[in-house]
């Protein structure tokens, strides 16, 4: 004999497969939104392994830069060194005796009362002495050249200490080097003065700032 149900029982069934259905779904939605978290747990991770990676590349760039820099300052310290040391040994004069054996006057001057010296007076009225022995070149100090760090070695103006002394001694060796007596006549470039015209129209002169535009030339 079939089963008769009542309405109650009916509906209760029907009620019991809806909520059946709504757990279902429910679990569902949490299943998804776990996965979900799961996702982003994984995405962030990568983020964090790539910016790590990114980081140690640019540190490593970064080390690789400054011991390029450190390598080239040294090479330039090195130059400079013995370009010094040859001037300090050079007497910027001509004479002496040139053998075959003692070739030493050509770079260290010789002890006529003539100096080995070349002129050239430059566009801005500035003249620069040459010497044709050891290659020194006296030319107006530039005070952007005089600024030192701790370890005694040329910096830019905002890292480092402008040494007046030094700059003074440089200035009267640049006088001294001007009444070097020598035979030799001055060259020298079409003398015109430079004059610049500011924003606000004003006529500045540019006589420093083409100095100080070739404060790190020599003649050689
Ligand atoms: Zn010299």
């Amino acid at each position: 004999m079939a089963e008769v149900k009542s309405v109650e029982e009916k509906v209760a069934e029907v009620r019991k497969s809806k909520q059946d259905e709504l757990a279902d779904l429910d679990l569902q939605i949490k299943r998804e939104e776990l996965e979900q978290l799961r996702l982003t747990r994984e995405e962030r991770q990568y983020s964090i392994r790539k910016l790590k990676q990114d980081l140690a590349d640019r540190e490593v760039k970064d080390l690789q830069k400054s011991s390029d820099r450190e390598t080239r300052g040294l090479a330039f310290r090195r130059d400079k060194t013995s370009n010094e040391l040859r001037w300090k040994s050079c007497t910027h004069k001509k004479g002496g005796n040139v053998s075959e054996r003692d070739m030493k006057v050509l770079h260290y001057g010789g002890n006529s009362e003539q100096y080995a010296v070349i002129r050239h007076m430059f566009p801005n009225g500035d003249i620069w002495t040459h010497c044709q022995r050891c290659g020194k070149t006296w030319k107006p100090p530039v005070k952007a050249n005089f600024y030192f760090d701790e370890r005694g070695v040329v910096v830019p103006e905002k890292l480092g200490t402008f040494d007046q002394e030094r700059f003074n001694k440089t200035l009267k060796e640049y006088h001294e080097a001007l009444q070097f007596p020598t035979k030799n006549t001055m060259s020298s470039s079409h003398v015109f003065s430079f004059v610049r015209i500011n924003e606000k129209g004003e006529r500045i002169d540019a006589k420093e700032e083409t100095r100080l535009a070739m404060k790190d030339v020599d003649l050689t």
